[in-house]
């Protein structure tokens, strides 16, 4: 086949009418020069390809028109006109300000702008990436911008405004362009595709657009490269294998499995995904978009939110009907702490699947309230029972061994949780109790809890689980605090560790979280807890508080405090 075109220069406008998304500027450029109202010096601010140079270049052209039309656009006849469409008119200097950003540089043009056009009337100086003139640079030229001769017009571009000093912001006009609407991208490259004999699923340009992220020029070249690859055809397939990106059926299918309780269903989905080689931060973004697209469905007003084409609008609508507005909320809640915390989390591909759990729970936490006492709806109940069947009880070996728990790649099908494999700590029978106890507090008064998996620890067995710390750790201040006489009683769940005085507590305070994970396991006990209380002279102990325990003593008091701590995710400062 015939090399292509590179689309992006072959089509780029040659008249205001045909930018493409930029409408507000085009008209008042337009306005200004019909009104000879036409200012000195512009500044053109927006995100790379979206028109900026395209527009000066317009401009350019159309005020040196001698026969401009009614609509004040070029002619393309004239002799100004054809010398700017054949890219050899001298009066239009182009100085890239990212590689010529010296005082040099800036001379060189300033001397030129004492000339006088020779046909025409202006003369236009288009300065790009005007933001990386130096120092120096920028001074030299200020003087020029502030009493320019009459037949020159200063157009700086710039993709980052903020950089730009107040005294060049103050003599220029400024124009904000737009990052370019979806839909505009795709009706370009529509028509792009129509007038080279390409068939192109509108699907497969609506994926391009997506990716140019607002860009003409980007999505253009885009859409070139999967020219070559595709050939006449363009399909959405071949886009999104080309680009790599991950298809939105996908999201599709998950939301639905999720919806449905079907956490089989989404975990072997989301490893489909990672199999292919998405990145689950990457995953987990595109499903908060896609949760926040099922929810601009549930409103009328807000449906010409959506940036889709009508095929997959439908399939939103239809999905929108499917999920409650309390679910989405909550699941965009869960999404966006997965991705605030991915990044600094030692498994990040459990981070996403913890996500996808407590979404999964979502809409069982009600029923599971509602259907408590009625044991005949099994059916509902059931990913509830599983976790049940599965204790803590291979945790007892191999407790603190190894630090970063990891999926194994296995060959064999994956049929079932268990086949996921995860070969260490952070079971998933473990990241199930996690998952249902943080959706059933959500959802129903605290006290309703089910006691699920805790076995009971009487005070022997936690002298045990201390013991077994202690040797394990081979310290000797930890050793002395540890000994089964030093832990006198069970107050209920929590273990009372007497001490002589305050300071062994706060020697033992960065070995507390540890030695809690590590008694928790051992007793397959995750709510056990323990206190140290002062031995006084007279023989009475006196409670010494951590910040733990303070949080108890409230939540003794108050236990919504309990609730508040789940509702708001938080973690205590042991
Ligand atoms: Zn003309």
């Amino acid at each position: 086949m015939e090399r292509f075109v590179v689309s992006a220069r072959k089509y780029r406008p040659q008249t205001f009418v045909t930018v493409v998304g930029q409408q507000h500027i085009t008209t008042t450029l337009k306005n200004s020069i019909k009104n000879n109202h036409l200012a000195q010096a512009f500044l053109f601010c927006g995100p790379r390809g979206v028109g900026k140079t395209t527009c000066a270049r317009i401009l350019a052209k159309t005020i040196n028109c001698f026969n401009r039309t009614a609509d004040t656009e070029a002619c393309d006849e004239c002799d100004s006109c054809k010398s700017f469409n054949s890219g050899q008119s001298l009066n239009v200097f182009e100085l890239d300000a990212a590689s010529n950003n010296s005082v040099e540089d800036i001379r060189n043009l300033i001397d030129q702008v004492r000339f006088a056009p020779q046909l025409g009337s202006f003369k236009v100086y288009i300065i790009d990436e005007v933001h990386m003139l130096s120092a120096s640079a920028f001074n030299a030229f200020l003087k020029t911008l502030e009493e320019p001769p009459k037949h020159a017009i200063f157009i700086l571009a710039t993709t980052e405004k903020h950089k730009i000093i107040p005294t060049i912001l103050s003599r220029c006009q400024i124009f904000d362009f737009n990052r370019i609407r979806l839909d505009d991208i795709s009706n370009h490259l529509a028509y792009i595709a129509k007038t080279e004999g390409i068939t192109a699923e509108a699907e497969a340009l609506r994926i391009i657009a997506q990716k140019a992220d607002g860009g003409l020029r980007d999505a253009c070249s885009m859409f070139d490269q999967m020219v070559s690859f595709g050939g006449t055809t363009l399909t959405y397939k071949t886009v999104i294998e080309n680009l790599h990106v991950l298809d939105y059926d996908y999201y599709f299918k998950i939301t639905d499995a999720i919806n449905k309780l079907d956490s089989s269903n989404v975990l072997l989905t989301f490893n489909e995904i990672i199999n292919n080689g998405f990145d689950g931060h990457h995953f987990i973004a595109g499903l908060g978009e896609h949760i926040r697209n099922i929810l601009v469905c549930k409103d009328q007003a807000t449906v010409q939110l959506l940036e889709v084409s009508e095929d997959v609008k439908k399939k939103y609508l239809q999905q929108a009907q499917e999920c409650g507005m309390q679910f989405l909320l909550k699941a965009l809640g869960i999404i966006n702490r997965c991705d605030v915390s991915y990044k600094s989390a030692k498994n990040q591909r459990l981070q996403v699947e913890i996500a996808l759990l407590q979404m999964s729970y979502l809409n069982a936490a009600p029923v599971e309230a509602e259907k408590k006492n009625d044991d005949s709806q099994n059916v509902v109940q059931q990913p509830v029972s599983t976790a049940k069947k599965e204790p803590l009880t291979a945790q007892k070996t191999n407790v603190l061994a190894e630090e970063t728990p990891q999926y194994k790649k296995t060959d064999k099908p994956v049929t079932s949780f268990k086949d996921l494999n995860l070969t260490s700590g952070f079971r998933l029978g473990q990241a199930k109790q996690v998952v249902q106890q943080s959706a059933v507090t959500e959802e129903v008064p605290v006290k309703e809890i089910p006691a699920v998996q805790n076995e009971e620890v009487t005070l022997e067995k936690f002298r045990l689980a201390a013991a077994a710390y202690a040797r394990d750790k081979n310290k000797m201040q930890i050793t002395a605090l540890l000994r089964a006489e030093m832990i006198t009683r069970m107050d209920d769940e929590i273990a009372i560790i007497e001490i002589e005085n305050l300071s062994q507590r706060e020697s033992f305070e960065p070995f507390r979280q540890e030695f809690l994970d590590s008694i928790r396991k051992f007793c397959t006990n995750n709510t056990i807890n323990f206190r140290f209380e002062e031995k006084k002279q007279d023989g009475t102990t006196k409670k010494a508080y951590s910040p733990i325990e303070r949080f108890e003593a409230m939540i003794e008091k108050n236990p919504l405090l309990k609730d508040l701590k789940s509702r708001l995710d938080m973690e205590l400062d042991y």
